[in-house]
C-alpha cells in the first residue's frame, strides 16, 4: 500500500520512537503513478482551458454507519454542516454538492469501527449508489489497522469516501478527501516529494501543480497554531521553504486549512467535467425529477439580467439572492420553466443565490461585472 501509506506509518513510528502521543494519520488515499500523466496533461491546458461558466450541482450520498442501538458520534446535521464547507470551498471551482436522496443510516456493530481491509468490499457491494459521490461516515476508519482520517480513490474508480468520526467535523477533511477524489495529489507531493522551492520542477514533482509553494510535509509540528510555518526544512539547493499553510491538500494543521489555488480549483472543475462526467442523480423518490439542470442561470457572470431555467415547471420555486454579506437583495417564489431577472440595479460583485424547489435547495455562486 504504497508508498505515501509507507510514510504515514513512518511518522507515526517516529512519534512513537520518541514519546509523542501519535497522530492521527492525515490521509490513506493511495497516489496512482497512472495520474501524475493524467493530471500534468491537464495542467498543460491551464492557461487556456476554461472552467465551466455554470455552477454545476454534484449529487452526493450520505451513508452514516451507526451501531445497532443507534448509537454514533455524529449527527446527520453535523454532517450537512460539513458538506456547507466543502460548498464554501468548491463555489470557485464553480460546483455546488447536494444530496441526490436522503442520507441512509447503516446499523452495523462490525462496520462502526470500520476497517479498509475487510470491510470495503461490503460498503461497496451492499450500501453503494452508482453515479453519485457516496461518503461513508464511520466512529473510526482504519487502513492495515492503523486509525486515519479518510480516504478516497483518484480517478477512474468507484465515487467514494470514507470518513472518520475525529476528522468527520474540522471543517477541512471531507473537503481533502474530495479533492483526491477530483484528481489533486497532496501539495507535498505523493509520487515525489522533491519539489524546489524556486518552482523550477513543479510541473514533474510536488504535487504537480505550479502556483502551489514547494511544501516540506506540514504537521503540527511546524504549522503553530497561529497557522505560522515555523519549520526550518531546506530544499535540494538549500532554500528555506514558504509553504502554503491554508491548502486543503496540505497536512497542515486543520483549522489552518481553508483554500486551494487557482490551479487546483481548475484541476477540480476540469476533472470534474471529464473523469466524473458519470455523476448524475437518478433517484426517483426524494427528488423526483432532479437533474443535473434543474437550474440553469445565465450569463454569470451577468449585468443587466439574468435567467433562470429550471427543468422541471411543476414546483414553484423560491430563487433568493444575497450580497457578500449575506443581505438578501432580490427574492421571489414562481413556478414555471424560466424567469428573467432584472440585475441593472446591483452593485458589481460577487453574489451568492439559493434555490428552493420542493424539497430540494440548491445554492451557487453570481458575480455581477461592469
Ligand atoms: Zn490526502
Amino acid at each position: 500500500m504504497l508508498k505515501l501509506f509507507i510514510s504515514s506509518l513512518f511518522l507515526l513510528w517516529t512519534f512513537l520512537s520518541i514519546g509523542q502521543t501519535p497522530p492521527m494519520v492525515e490521509c490513506a488515499t493511495v497516489a496512482k503513478s497512472s495520474w501524475v500523466k493524467k493530471l500534468q496533461s491537464i495542467n498543460n491546458n491551464y492557461s487556456t482551458t476554461k472552467k465551466t461558466s455554470q455552477v454545476v450541482p454534484i449529487p452526493i450520498q450520505i451513508h452514516l454507519i451507526v451501531k445497532v442501538n443507534g448509537i454514533s458520534n455524529l449527527t446527520i446535521s453535523q454532517i450537512r454542516n460539513e458538506l456547507d464547507s466543502v460548498n464554501h470551498f468548491y463555489s470557485n471551482a464553480n460546483m455546488f454538492f447536494y444530496e441526490c436522496s436522503s442520507p441512509e443510516i447503516i446499523y452495523d456493530d462490525s462496520l462502526y469501527n470500520y476497517e479498509y481491509n475487510t470491510e470495503e468490499s461490503i460498503l461497496l457491494s451492499q450500501h453503494y449508489t452508482n453515479d453519485v459521490i457516496n461518503v461513508y461516515f464511520a466512529n473510526t476508519a482504519s487502513v492495515n489497522g492503523t486509525v486515519v482520517c479518510g480516504y478516497s480513490q483518484f480517478p477512474p474508480s468507484d465515487d467514494y469516501a470514507v470518513i472518520g468520526s475525529a476528522c468527520a467535523t474540522n471543517g477541512s477533511t471531507l473537503a481533502h478527501e474530495l479533492g483526491h477524489y477530483f484528481g489533486l495529489f497532496h501539495t507535498h507531493g505523493d509520487i515525489s516529494q522533491g519539489e524546489l522551492v524556486d518552482g523550477s520542477n513543479c510541473g514533474s514533482d510536488g504535487d504537480l501543480i505550479c502556483d502551489t509553494p514547494a511544501d516540506p510535509v506540514l504537521n503540527s509540528g511546524n504549522v503553530n497554531t497561529s497557522c505560522v510555518y515555523t519549520g526550518t526544512a531546506v530544499d535540494a539547493n538549500f532554500m528555506t521553504y514558504t509553504p502554503d499553510v491554508t491548502n486543503i491538500m496540505s497536512y497542515s494543521r486543520k483549522v489552518c486549512r481553508n483554500s486551494f489555488s487557482a490551479e487546483q480549483y481548475f484541476v477540480i472543475n476540469n476533472v470534474m467535467q471529464t473523469e466524473r462526467s458519470n455523476l448524475y442523480c437518478q433517484s426517483v423518490t426524494a427528488i423526483n425529477n432532479y437533474n443535473k439542470n434543474i437550474i440553469n442561470l445565465f450569463p454569470n457572470p451577468g449585468t443587466e439580467e439574468i435567467t433562470l431555467l429550471l427543468s422541471n415547471p411543476e414546483y414553484q420555486t423560491e430563487f433568493t439572492l444575497y450580497n457578500t454579506l449575506g443581505v438578501c437583495v432580490y427574492s421571489v417564489t414562481f413556478s414555471g420553466n424560466s424567469l428573467r431577472i432584472n440585475t441593472s440595479e446591483l452593485a458589481t460583485g460577487v453574489y451568492f443565490y439559493t434555490t428552493k424547489s420542493d424539497a430540494i435547495s440548491l445554492t451557487g455562486k453570481w458575480i455581477k461585472s461592469e
